[in-house]
């Protein structure tokens, strides 16, 4: 019997199984696929994210984890009426292959035990623990006094237990060598209906220029980023030389209110699978922070599951506000978002 079984090695897992670990319970982590896996992101760590690295890793993002141009420098808004606004910040690029795959050496080295290739398949609450379903070969069985569900953007287990059919956002990027007239250090939102259904993104990944859009049709995918590309070769000059990568990923669709699924019993989610993603698509650090605070409270209640839930529910309210507040910020920029 486990104390605690986590599933997903993301930011949020990981997160998660290291403070478990660092809590002294005996945890397991199981990721559907081998490690270093693959996540189609953007990868930019934002300072919140890098501070919630130190602060829950004792250790800075190393640079074996970082793409260049290594620092990222702010985020440039252009609102949907098609005006610009700069955010400058410090922040770091990354792969998510090999930053995620480094916080999962992390929780491992802090007592974790890991197993990737194992996908968790359902669970079923009993009196006192949760009967998991796993399969990695062949199926079987593990229990654990909790369960933290870090799955990402589509999770069996939510699914299976909430019975509900989530709403999603359908990314589209590219990887290009080419040219175009803006400074790699930024990452570039457009929020202009014409562009995309959510929002567009330029930024720039070893060298690569990173073009996509976000949909929530899957058959506009198509039309929307050709009007991305004329777009960015008017305006900056975009040539595209050679496409080396094209990718399709799936967001949760945040709306008015930042609904959030904390879970049931002795089932938490959290990261994605909760709902904890800010709305233009920045969610490594609201991962971090909500994967940590499963983990606590679990930790702080470990008798009591309501407890535990209630405990979680209120160590994320400041990162529940801290949403609807970007929220407010994107629906002030672009009236699209308001309308759902
Ligand atoms: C195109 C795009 C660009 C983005 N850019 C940024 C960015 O620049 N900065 C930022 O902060 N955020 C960005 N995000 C959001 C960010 O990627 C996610 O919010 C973040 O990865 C969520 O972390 P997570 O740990 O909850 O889920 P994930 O990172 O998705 O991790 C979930 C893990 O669970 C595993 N898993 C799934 N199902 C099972 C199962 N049944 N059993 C076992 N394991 C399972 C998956 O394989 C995966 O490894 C971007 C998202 C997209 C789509």
């Amino acid at each position: 019997m486990y104390d605690v079984i986590v599933v997903g090695a993301g930011p949020t897992g990981s997160t998660a199984a290291k403070t478990l670990a660092d809590s002294h319970l005996k945890v397991l982590l199981v990721e559907r696929m081998k490690m270093p896996r693959y996540k189609s992101c953007s990868g930019v760590l934002i300072k919140k994210s890098m501070d919630l690295v130190s602060r829950y890793f004792g250790k800075d993002v190393p640079r074996s984890a970082m793409c260049t141009p290594t620092d990222n420098r702010g985020m440039i808004f252009t609102d949907d009426k098609g005006k610009g606004y700069a955010f400058e910040q410090e922040g770091v690029n990354i792969w998510r292959s090999s930053f995620d795959n480094w916080l999962t050496e992390n929780a491992v080295e802090a007592g974790a035990e890991f197993r990737d290739e194992t996908s968790a398949i359902s669970c079923e609450q009993k009196s006192n623990h949760i009967e998991l379903k796993l399969h990695s070969d062949k199926p079987y069985n593990e229990q654990a006094r909790y369960v933290i569900d870090c799955e990402g953007v589509t999770s069996v287990l939510k699914r299976s237990v909430l019975k509900i059919s989530p709403k999603y956002i359908t990314t589209y990027q590219t990887f290009n060598y080419g040219k175009i007239d803006l400074d790699p250090h930024y990452f570039y939102a457009y929020l202009q209906p014409e562009l995309s259904e959510y929002d567009a993104w330029f930024n720039v990944k070893d060298d690569m220029l990173v073009l996509g859009v976000a949909v929530k049709d899957t058959s506009m995918i198509a039309y929307y980023y050709d009007s991305f590309i004329r777009y960015m070769q008017d305006r900056h000059a975009l040539t595209i030389d050679k496409t080396v990568k094209e990718e399709k990923w799936l967001m949760p669709h945040i709306q008015a209110g930042c609904n959030i699924d904390y879970g049931e019993g002795r089932l938490l989610f959290a990261g994605e699978v909760a709902g904890f993603l800010n709305p233009m698509g920045e969610g490594i650090s609201a991962g971090m922070e909500s994967g940590n605070a499963a983990a606590l409270a679990i930790a702080e209640h470990f008798n009591a599951p309501d407890s535990a839930l209630a405990d979680y529910h209120d160590r994320t309210k400041m990162l529940k506000t801290y949403m609807e507040r970007q929220w407010h910020f994107v629906t002030s920029m672009a009236e699209s978002f308001k309308m759902g």
